[in-house]
């Protein structure tokens, strides 16, 4: 396959993560279109770019981002040569990336074989066995009987989390402690995944108690060569949405983290992938691994591996999708040991929700935007500026911050000192919640597990 620089790159998503790509592309030298549906035509990102096209004129505000004909139509009249789906919408949709090909459009990510392998937590989790992973121990296949849910439970006992095998976004998943639970938890988690995801199927898995998220950064070019970007530590969620990411891990031994980058590679070459994606785990208290999940696409937080390891992830993915391959001077990733990593960063989440109100979504317009800076400071927004609509269309992210520093301490402080900066008047924020993680001795010592919010309900304002 001969290497090419693409001329002209569509991004077919909205908010921070199209403004991440097209800043990306300016880099790169490349041309960026944008689609925007009626609601975002104030929004950022249409802006942002070179070239920007309304879509989905008359649908519902977040199915105009999931126009599979009318994007790729858009794509070819205006000439884009490839386009990158960001996160969410369709970056997991493999049709999307099969119809992108057959139109002779490069799809920056993998193909649609390799996301069908993994796309589907059942599929991975098969995937995973037959890499030699371990994976959270739980039902082979779908749940089709409550009896098999049953005796599921009697050969390991509660808690048992009923997953939706098409979930995603923490949503079409329940903890069940008893029976009662479980049977329960089967009826909602399949419909809300229905409704989610079009899917109702659902599988069950031990629940750890209070384990630890981390996860692994990988990519592979278009030849084979895959490499790995250490791990993120995701384990401050709350419902089981990841709300601070940062890394390296604090709570890993330098084996249990070499252990952990071989698992993903492993998973990685186990389905030949390509481009970036990142390999989801749970480590329980003893240090014992389980495969959760593989994400076939660019993730929220990728921005704590570029702030550790100095590299451009958004940048190599448009790369390798134009056939360079990760040795080559422009990616220059000759070896794994190309790879290094340097201090801890550290990202909180705003939102426009009310932590008050439990964390209900907020809108209207920002009558006040003045956001933090300085040193130590990285900053992902889409429409944040001062007299922006917050609408209440899609997800309430207004602005990922971003902070590095030598020691985690550091990182640390330089995010308790940028969020006390910003200031937001008009919508409603997590901000002062996210003060109290960030400033909380647990937290300090990089200790949280994913029961930590749960278990200080003195962090809610
Ligand atoms: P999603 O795809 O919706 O993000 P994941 O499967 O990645 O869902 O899980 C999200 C979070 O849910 C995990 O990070 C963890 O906190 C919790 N979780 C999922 N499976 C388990 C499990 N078997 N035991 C304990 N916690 C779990």
């Amino acid at each position: 396959m001969q290497k090419r620089k693409f001329k002209k790159i569509m991004a077919a998503n909205r908010g921070e993560i199209s403004v991440r790509i097209f800043r990306a592309c300016a880099e790169l030298g490349i041309r960026m279109v944008a689609i925007y549906s009626e609601e975002d035509k104030l929004s950022l990102h249409r802006y942002k770019a070179d070239e920007a096209y309304l879509i989905g004129k008359g649908k519902a505000p977040v199915e105009a981002y999931l126009g599979i004909d009318e994007i790729i139509a858009l794509a070819l009249k205006v000439g884009v040569e490839a386009i990158h789906p960001g996160y969410g919408f369709l970056s997991e949709n493999a049709e999307f990336a099969e119809k992108c090909e057959a139109n002779g459009i490069v799809f920056i990510g993998p193909t649609g074989e390799m996301q069908r392998a993994l796309g589907d937590k059942v599929a991975g989790r098969k995937m995973a066995t037959a890499a030699g992973v371990n994976v959270v121990p739980g039902t082979e296949d779908p749940i089709e009987r409550e009896e098999d849910a049953l005796k599921f439970a009697k050969q390991y006992g509660y808690p048992i989390i009923v997953k939706a095998a098409a979930g995603g976004g923490g949503r079409g998943m329940r903890v069940a402690h008893n029976q009662k639970e479980l049977l329960e938890g089967l009826v909602a988690a399949g419909s809300e995944a229905k409704a989610a995801f079009g899917n109702a199927a659902v599988f069950l898995e031990r629940y750890l108690e209070n384990p630890k998220h981390i996860e692994v950064q990988v990519l592979g070019d278009n030849y084979g060569n895959l490499v790995h970007f250490f791990e993120r530590d995701c384990s401050v969620q709350r419902r089981h949405q990841k709300v601070v990411e940062f890394a390296p891990s604090l709570c890993i031994t330098p084996e249990l983290r070499e252990e952990l980058c071989d698992a993903a590679l492993k998973i990685a070459r186990q389905v030949n992938y390509r481009n970036a994606g990142t390999v989801e785990f749970l480590v329980d208290q003893q240090g014992r691994y389980y495969f959760m999940e593989m994400n076939p696409r660019i993730q929220v937080e990728h921005t704590v591996t570029e702030m550790i390891t100095g590299r451009n992830l958004v940048q190599n993915q448009i790369l390798v999708a134009g056939g360079y391959a990760l040795s080559d001077p422009e990616i220059n990733i000759p070896s794994q040991g190309a790879i290094n990593m340097r201090g801890y960063a550290i990202q909180c989440r705003v939102t426009t929700e009310d932590p008050a109100n439990n964390f209900a979504p907020d809108f209207g317009m920002l009558t006040t935007y003045r956001s933090a800076a300085g040193c130590g400071v990285r900053l992902d927004a889409g429409n944040a500026t001062t007299g922006a609509r917050i609408t209440p269309h899609y997800d309430s992210l207004l602005v990922k911050v971003g902070t590095w520093g030598l020691t985690f301490p550091e990182a640390a402080h330089i995010m308790d000192r940028a969020l006390r900066e910003f200031r937001i008047r008009g919508v409603k924020t997590n901000i002062a919640f996210l003060e109290n993680v960030v400033t909380h001795p647990v937290f300090l010592e990089g200790k949280c597990d994913t029961s930590f919010i749960d278990k200080h309900p003195e962090l809610l304002v």
